[in-house]
């Protein structure tokens, strides 16, 4: 079985080479291995391995449909891709144990080209408390009552509280329960590129006929529709067709729809329309199940000292939450028992302090503007000397990594940089990172200044 998935594997990084450039294929894609497959019936899953967190995301983020194409154009139509950090082959069988309990992984398959959904986003791993019951509700029945319920249904709520998982989590239902559903997921940043590229080469009609004649259209992150007006009209356009048509529209942004600016006063009526939900930060007792229910997911047992501790300690969104527990939890799996409760609070403790400090734009231009003694109106300057030239591009790298900005965010606070300018820039130290231990050296120290 590992021999398949191995030649699978091959024959499909012999068709990427055919749709991207040799030397994107090289640094995305030549270090990649099948760590395991898996088959059931007809189906194969193929794990692959990837060099470090950076590339996997790059690798998901921007190359995810490529790989469905190359999966499908090698005909192998029933196999699907999971991308996972690994280092090298394991040869143990406590090495492949965490793949499968890992908690946010990317399935890429001929079908989800188009729904693009985490399938580990689901109602019956969604942990539903105070902080959370409303949206999960108004979730649950437009689930089962697509067009029907609420429409638009809006939830809103500040980082990783779980709008993704719950927006996902209607798609997965919806998939598994009504035949043939169209079902698309989109983060209206890729919404705005898809309908850019529709302009630019002259395929709106494909464009509408993707987006307009799905059951049910999920919209991940709109406050990134602000300020973007062609698109906004063509949103608005795009939402009243799929109403009209008595389909769904679900969507999720970081703050209230009055609340986003630069956004045209008819879609904001329209958002609010339909039901709005907010989902706010879990109190201490949501924490304390959620930390539970996440040990148990990975069959995990921790002890209720330490769930307390943990409980107490991370004041912020679910996302903080299981940070604090996956580096508890590795901690723990490293120093096998030997480690008391102290060594381990200590240990996850002094590993976070981003935690207490979450990083932002403004902190990052402060950090990297030091490091490199270049003052931020240089950085945003035009100068092409090269050590103002690698500070802005390790800005860029920042501001992508630690707080996933989008490329034309990006672009602005850098001066005005237009996206491809950012990729490059992205791109450029990742690729220095994995090249250069003193490089990565002086990133990493950068990037415990930025949480400290
Ligand atoms: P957001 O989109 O609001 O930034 P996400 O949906 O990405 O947040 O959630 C961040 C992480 O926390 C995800 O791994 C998600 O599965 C998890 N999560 C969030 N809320 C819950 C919950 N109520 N129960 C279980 N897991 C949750
Ligand atoms: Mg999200």
């Amino acid at each position: 079985m590992q021999k398949d998935g191995q030649k699978v594997w091959s024959d499909v990084c012999s068709r990427l080479k055919l749709q991207i450039s040799a030397s994107a294929f090289r640094t995305w894609f030549s270090g990649s291995f099948v760590l395991d497959s898996k088959e059931d019936g007809e189906k194969l899953l193929l794990v692959v391995g990837i060099k470090n967190n950076f590339l996997k995301e790059q690798i998901e983020n921007r190359y995810k449909d490529t790989v469905s194409k190359a999966i499908l154009d090698s005909g192998f139509k029933d196999t699907s891709a999971i991308f996972v950090v690994a280092n090298k082959e394991p040869k143990t069988d406590s090495i492949k144990a965490p793949i499968f309990t890992g908690v946010v992984q990317e399935v890429i398959t001929a079908k989800t080209r188009l729904d693009s959904l985490n399938p580990n986003h689901t109602f019956s791993n969604f942990v539903v408390g105070f902080s959370n019951n409303l949206a999960y509700l108004a979730a649950t029945k437009v689930a089962g009552n697509l067009g029907g319920a609420y429409n638009p249904l809006m939830i809103y709520g500040s980082v990783g509280v779980g709008k993704t998982h719950l927006l996902q989590a209607i798609g997965n239902q919806v998939l598994s329960t009504v035949i043939d559903a169209k079902v698309l997921y989109v983060t209206s940043e890729k919404f705005t590129n898809d309908f850019l590229d529709s302009l630019r080469n002259k395929t709106q009609a494909s464009f509408r006929q993707k987006y307009r004649t799905c059951d049910l259209l999920l919209v991940d992150d709109i406050q990134f529709l602000a300020g973007k007006e062609s698109t906004q009209d063509e949103f608005f356009h795009t939402f009243n067709e799929i109403c009209l048509s008595g389909k769904q529209v679900v969507l999720a942004s970081d703050r209230h729809p009055r609340d986003l600016g630069r956004l045209k006063e008819r879609l904001v009526s329209r958002f609010l329309g339909g039901m709005t939900a907010d989902i706010g930060l879990p109190d201490l007792e949501m924490r304390t199940a959620i930390i539970r229910a996440k040990c148990a997911e990975r069959g995990m047992h921790l002890d209720p000292e330490l769930v307390d501790w943990v409980a107490k300690e991370s004041t912020g969104g679910v996302r903080e939450l299981e940070g604090i527990l996956t580096s508890m939890l590795a901690y723990m799996k490293i120093n096998a028992g030997k480690a008391s409760f102290e060594d381990i609070k200590l240990a996850v403790s002094g590993n976070k302090p981003s935690l207490k400090n979450p990083p932002t734009p403004g902190r990052i231009m402060e950090v990297v503007s030091k490091h490199f003694k270049v003052d931020s109106i240089t950085l945003r300057g035009s100068s092409r000397k090269a050590n103002i030239v690698q500070a802005r591009q390790v800005l860029m790298y920042f501001l992508r990594t630690e707080l996933g900005l989008p490329l034309e965010q990006i672009g602005d606070i850098t001066g005005g940089r237009d996206h491809s300018t950012v990729i490059h820039g992205v791109e450029k130290v990742g690729r220095l990172i994995s090249a250069n231990q003193k490089r990565k050296d002086d990133i990493l120290r950068i990037q415990s200044l930025i949480h400290a």
